[in-house]
């Protein structure tokens, strides 16, 4: 598989370097150059069979034919081992006709293991192979820095420095982090916000003689192999569900726009999914623009669904390349145009197609609370907020009570107890596997937001 810059002047590449590149060098994403197909009777064909072998079946397709399904199959069988569920992805049904997708069985308790369990080792995998080491550096606000952290831990061709705010963290998101004792994994803790951190992360990318000498990179959720891991459980839960004879239709809670951008990459590869909500908090660029048709920043807020509080969906710029008159030098003149005036406008056309294949729903921090309550109340079920958004958002706007409603459930309740505690009065509980989580010891060492300081820090201690 070839693939291309969606600003259409980075070098073509195939997946392993791809894998590697994150961005491509001309600022955009790289997306297939062809969509691989599935028909009818192929997905028929992923019934009943183990995670692992359907996430191998899938991803071949992209990763072929230099990483053909022979090479992927010990990973992945390897990666989705460590869940605590044997279904990896198990559906719970919640009422007539509405399922939750349970994505919080990884490692780390929220979806962004799904991918990333499989992204760590393939990095691995072909740094191996080449003979090369890298450095991984990245900011968190949370999820993303754990599941990262438990991808490349103990691997050797990798160092990783993850930054997150000091004291701007749950104890938890922290913990999972800090109490991870591998050798090649270092935690910053910066004196400062996500942006600071964000911040230092792109001057460190931004420095090329840094760049180049501590071979960086990244595995945020732009990197494609992320979402390509994702289209995966789109297959699996509609298949479990009647596909593809019956295909449910699906809400996903939003901030980067990587996980519904992969129920939209399922699509393109034959999966007809009838419907597509976008669940946003009060961030809701993506639903500002279905409503508008102008895409625009705004200020953060900060919610009760942290991991979805970001005013700029990197991933759109993926669909955009998609929309119909987006070729490469419209979709960077818009992105131009955005980082230029904080805005830019789709067309009527685009516009159309993007109503034709999304709804979305903003959803407040009351609405938030209340379904996780409600659910409580109903079945004895703890939700997370995250999940409770896909779900007020997904009732809001489902089309036909006929076709299934999918929520994707991306975190487990116990990453967000206080916001958990504020809806039901209960705190919830680890899962077992994780329940000394409070007794582990901590590492990290803390910095001021300053670059000098951060770069010294990671010169002193990444192996070359
Ligand atoms: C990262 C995250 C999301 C948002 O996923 P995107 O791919 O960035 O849209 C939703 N829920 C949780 C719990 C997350 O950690």
């Amino acid at each position: 598989m070839r693939y291309v810059s969606t600003r259409g002047k980075a070098p073509a590449l195939n997946f392993a370097g791809v894998l590697l590149a994150g961005l491509a060098d001309d600022g955009g994403l790289y997306v297939p150059k062809a969509w691989p197909r599935l028909s009818k009777s192929d997905i028929a064909g992923l019934s009943g069979r183990p995670y692992a072998e359907v996430a191998t079946e899938i991803m071949a397709r992209f990763t072929g034919p230099e990483l053909p399904a022979a090479d992927l199959a010990p990973l992945v069988t390897a990666a989705y081992r460590n869940f605590g569920h044997p279904a990896v992805a198990p559906l719970r049904q919640i009422d007539a006709g509405e399922w939750l997708l349970e994505l919080f069985h990884g490692p780390t308790l929220s979806f962004k293991d799904y991918a990333l369990q499989v992204v760590g080792p393939l990095f691995d995998l072909v740094l191996r192979r080449r003979g090369l080491h890298m450095t991984v550096v990245g900011a968190t606000s949370g999820d993303t820095g754990s599941a990262a952290i438990e991808a490349v831990r103990d691997r050797k061709s990798i160092t990783a420095f993850i930054l997150h705010p000091k004291g701007r963290v749950t104890e938890v998101q922290r913990r999972q982090m800090t109490t991870v004792p591998a050798k090649n994994i270092h935690n910053i803790a910066i004196e400062g916000t996500f942006d600071d951190c964000q911040a230092l992360v792109k001057r460190m990318f931004g420095d090329a003689a840094f760049r180049d000498r501590m071979r960086l990179t990244a595995v945020n959720s732009i990197n494609w192999a992320r979402v390509m891991a994702q289209t995966v459980y789109y297959f699996t839960t509609a298949v479990a569900l009647g596909a593809p004879a019956r295909v449910p239709a699906f809400a996903v809670p939003t901030g980067n726009f990587g996980d519904a951008f992969a129920g939209h990459v399922a699509r393109r590869m034959g999966l007809a999914i009838p419907q597509m909500v976008i669940a946003t908090n009060l961030n809701d660029i993506l639903v500002r623009l279905l409503k508008t048709g102008t895409y625009r920043k705004g200020p953060v807020h900060a919610t009760v669904s942290p991991s979805i509080d970001i005013q700029v969906s990197s991933n759109f710029e993926r669909l955009l390349y998609e929309l119909d008159g987006y070729h490469a030098e419209r979709v960077a003149k818009s992105m131009n145009e955005l980082e230029r005036k904080g805005s830019f406008k789709l067309d009527a056309d685009a516009l159309a197609q993007m109503r034709a294949q999304f709804d979305g729903a903003a959803v407040n921090e009351k609405q938030t609370l209340a379904c996780i309550k409600d659910v409580y109340k109903r079945s004895g079920l703890v939700i997370d907020p995250h999940t409770a958004v896909g779900m007020v958002a997904g009732r809001a706007r489902r089309k036909d009570p006929s076709v299934p409603m999918v929520y994707l459930s991306t975190a487990h309740a116990a990453k967000f107890p206080d916001a958990v505690k504020k809806a039901i009065g209960v705190t919830p509980e680890l899962p077992p596997r994780m329940a000394d989580l409070y007794e582990r010891t901590e590492r990290y060492d803390v910095l001021p937001p300053d670059l000098g300081a951060v770069q010294a820090y990671i010169s002193e201690r990444a192996a070359r």
